[in-house]
């Protein structure tokens, strides 16, 4: 059986990036279709980040090309922003305004950056706080809130910019393992509506259940791309069952 054919969302090609001497992302090559799930797994410095944050363009590379539904990422301005909107991102520390309440949280950019009337936004926003089983918090401010809680809002957040796809970059690292599946039970969700993503998780339960591909990553390299089932029965690479042998 062959691969189904994808709609190439987000395709990196010969991407290659440096901090200094460091070349921390070395002729990556990857494609994400539209609507699939790719999670990202692989030791800490790998580069996990670093790739999640130079599809968003908060870094920059030395060579290669990226494109989002083939048209290269925009340098800056406006067309940076709007990328910034349609690549929503999900960090392991939330990254909530702390001054400003639940709701505000979500409606903000969806005014400065989508240019929404403000009570558009907020009710965009109630809808979004509903789909996260949230609708009763919209008053509260970030800190009367469990961790939980507030990496729902920080999705809502994203979601309500209406992104082409979603960027999660260790959702559930900082969470008590008691918050951990009313997140990874949104993100579910999400991939089950069709929702592109690319999660940088060490969750391998929701890489196997969620997951259309796991790629393993190590120093700066893409080591494997395959289908979940393959990838956790058969790693081919000796790091990658090194990897395995460690955290399952
Ligand atoms: P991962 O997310 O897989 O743990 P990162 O992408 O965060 O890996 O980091 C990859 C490597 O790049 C690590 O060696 C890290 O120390 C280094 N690194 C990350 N960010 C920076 C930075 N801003 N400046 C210099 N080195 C960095
Ligand atoms: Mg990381």
């Amino acid at each position: 059986m062959g691969m189904a054919v994808v709609d190439p969302l987000i395709e990196l090609r010969d991407v290659n990036k440096y901090y200094g001497e460091l070349h921390v992302l070395q002729d990556i090559n990857l494609t994400v279709g539209k609507g699939e799930v790719v999670v990202v797994i692989g030791p800490s410095g790998s580069g996990k980040s670093t790739l999640c944050r130079t599809i968003n363009r908060l870094e920059t590379i030395k060579s290669g090309s990226i494109t989002l539904d083939g048209q290269p990422l925009p340098e800056e301005g406006k067309a940076l922003a709007k990328l910034r909107a349609e690549v929503g991102m999900v960090f392991q520390s939330f990254n909530l305004f702390a001054h400003k309440t639940v709701l505000q949280n979500i409606s903000l950019a969806q005014v400065k950056v989508r240019g929404r009337k403000k009570d558009q936004a907020d009710q965009r926003s109630r809808q979004l706080l509903d789909r996260v089983g949230l609708a009763d918090q919209a008053d509260k401010y970030p800190a009367q809130l469990s961790g939980g809680q507030q990496q729902r809002v920080a999705i809502a957040r994203a979601l309500a910019m209406e992104p082409k796809a979603l960027l999660f970059d260790e959702p559930t690292s900082a969470l008590d393992p008691e918050m951990i599946n009313e997140v990874l039970e949104v993100m579910q969700q999400l991939a089950r509506e069709g929702m592109t993503m690319i999660v940088v998780t060490h969750e391998m339960g929701f890489a196997r259940s969620a997951a259309n591909r796991v790629v393993f990553m190590a120093d700066g390299r893409i080591v494997e791309d395959r289908a979940p089932d393959d990838f956790f029965t058969h790693p081919d690479s000796e790091r990658a069952k090194d990897f395995l042998s460690k955290i399952l």
